[in-house]
């Protein structure tokens, strides 16, 4: 079986980005606007002789009765119960919002392991920019950026470290 990643995050952290650097494909819907990813996608990608499955989320049904934010709550459950680790995306420039905290609320109570990373880190120190995000509760935060590629090697090579 190939390992499972699962990507989860608020609306435009860059899930979707990460998602086609992660399997090299264009398969996901990248988007300006939040929330424009309809469906949960699932892909393939190989690092060296490591091949593994990507499930990126935040995709939810146009007609979902249930409002985009139960829908996406939904979809990040399901991801995370197919997942052997979960890959929190949070949003660099942004900073830390309501959502992030509630997902890691959520992502601290499970046993699976997860690794915490701020996208959109181009041309960011480390520190100072990136400190905040600790807040969160799980430990380690990892600058990526999935627009340039930085540290998407280096993040893949950890999720799949202890599988
Ligand atoms: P999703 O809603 O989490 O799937 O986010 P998307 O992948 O659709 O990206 C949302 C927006 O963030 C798009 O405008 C992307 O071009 C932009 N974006 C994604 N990754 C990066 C990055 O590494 N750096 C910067 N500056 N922008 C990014
Ligand atoms: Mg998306």
């Amino acid at each position: 079986m190939k390992p499972v990643i699962a990507l989860v995050g608020r609306p435009n952290v860059g899930k979707s980005t990460l998602f086609n650097r992660l399997t090299k494909s264009r398969d996901a819907i990248v988007s300006d606007y939040a929330g424009l990813t309809r469906d949960r996608h699932y892909g393939q990608g190989r690092q060296g002789k490591r091949e593994y499955i990507v499930i990126d989320t935040g995709g939810f049904e146009p007609d979902a009765s249930q409002g985009i934010f139960r829908e996406m709550a939904k979809q990040t459950r399901q991801a995370v119960t197919e997942a052997d680790v979960v890959v929190f995306v949070v949003d660099a420039r942004d900073g830390l919002s309501a959502q992030d905290h509630e997902i890691a609320n959520y992502l601290r109570r499970l046993s699976k392991p997860c690794l915490l990373v701020a996208n959109k880190a181009e041309g960011m120190q480390a520190g100072a920019q990136l400190s905040e995000f600790y807040e969160l509760g799980l430990g380690e935060v990892y600058p990526v950026s999935a627009a340039h590629g930085q540290g998407v090697r280096d993040l893949v090579d950890l999720a799949l470290a202890p599988l």
